[in-house]
């Protein structure tokens, strides 16, 4: 009964560390600045994922820009552009430079 219990516990241990993408290190102030800025930057990217599927962020780029999560929370770039209001910088540079 135990065994079949930790097995059950492994097995639910290997599928959810699988699936969900690693978060911020424990260790996080003793990495290098590099590092650190790949580590915030990717859990940057799954925060503005989230925002997405929660419908908070339409952004007018793909992969969506990181500054409106930053500094708002949300992205609505899409429907500025639709109604000629200002985007943000980096949208703004990301659609001058395609
Ligand atoms: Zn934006």
């Amino acid at each position: 009964m135990t065994f079949v219990l930790t097995a059950g516990l492994l097995i639910g241990f290997f599928t959810h560390s699988l699936t969900t993408p690693p978060r911020i290190s424990d260790d996080f102030t003793t990495l290098s600045l590099d590092d650190m800025r790949s580590e915030i930057l990717s859990e940057l990217d799954f925060a503005v994922e989230l925002a997405e599927e929660a419908g908070i962020y339409e952004c007018c780029v793909d992969p969506p820009c990181r500054i409106c999560f930053v500094e708002e929370g949300s992205c609505d770039c899409i429907e500025k552009l639709a109604n000629a209001e200002d985007i943000c910088e980096e949208c703004k540079d990301r659609l001058a430079g395609s």
